[in-house]
């Protein structure tokens, strides 16, 4: 197990794993704070998937799109700090430059599914946990057919996830409301600079 607590010897950033539903706006809010990043002195880690990339979406910047082969071999040769399925796709976050940024006193943001969190609260128990939750679930709906990037069977799967990943929540250390977008930002920029 890795110690990301602070230590008197060198101040380590500070790992903050933002989860939630698809559809919830993690992608949003994150995408806000990594606007300010240099404020927050914040990194936000870019995953691997083997989803298809969606039209507005580029390579290195929303994530590091792998075929099924190149993700396997990622996962053989212990690349990943957490991977999940999710829906059918591979999703995992590179671990190497999570540590590298924490050693450097940089925190570190992880936008990352319920199941991968999960997994991340065992490994890095020091870690700060943050479920975005929407404000119901037919606002979750209404957000992911206005998203326009899933199917409507699409839709109802991530939907019908969203009631297991609700159960989790408690198991979070801050549980935000993504109802007034600045509102939900500016909680968890304070959950990271507190
Ligand atoms: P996620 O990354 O959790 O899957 P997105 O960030 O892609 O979710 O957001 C899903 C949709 O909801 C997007 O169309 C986004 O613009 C919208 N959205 C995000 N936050 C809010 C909010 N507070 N109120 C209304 N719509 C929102
Ligand atoms: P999407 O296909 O909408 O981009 O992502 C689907 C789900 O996968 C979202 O909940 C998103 O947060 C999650 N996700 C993205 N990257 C990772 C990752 O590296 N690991 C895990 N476990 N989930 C991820």
């Amino acid at each position: 197990m890795i110690d990301t607590a602070n230590t008197a010897s060198k101040k380590r950033g500070k790992l903050i794993v933002v989860s939630g539903p698809s559809g919830v706006g993690k992608g949003t809010v994150c995408g806000i704070l990594k606007k300010n990043k240099d404020k927050l002195n914040l990194s936000v880690s870019v995953s691997a998937t083997t989803r298809a990339p969606r039209d507005d979406e580029k390579e290195g910047i929303n994530y590091f799109f792998k075929t099924e082969d190149e993700f396997r071999d990622m996962v053989d040769n212990g690349c990943f700090l957490e991977w999940a399925t999710y829906n059918d796709h591979n999703y995992g976050t590179p671990e190497k430059p999570v540590l590298e940024k924490l050693e450097k006193g940089i925190n570190v943001l992880l936008e990352i599914d319920v199941q991968g969190a999960l997994k991340v609260m065992e490994k890095y128990p020091g870690g700060v946990y943050v479920f975005i939750s929407p404000p119901s679930i037919e606002e979750l709906r209404n957000r992911l057919v206005g998203r326009g990037s899933e199917s409507a069977e699409e839709i109802e799967k991530r939907v019908k996830l969203a009631e297991w990943e609700m159960l989790q929540r408690d198991k979070y250390d801050y549980i935000v409301v993504n109802d007034v977008l600045e509102e939900a930002v500016k909680k968890v920029a304070q959950i990271i600079t507190a």
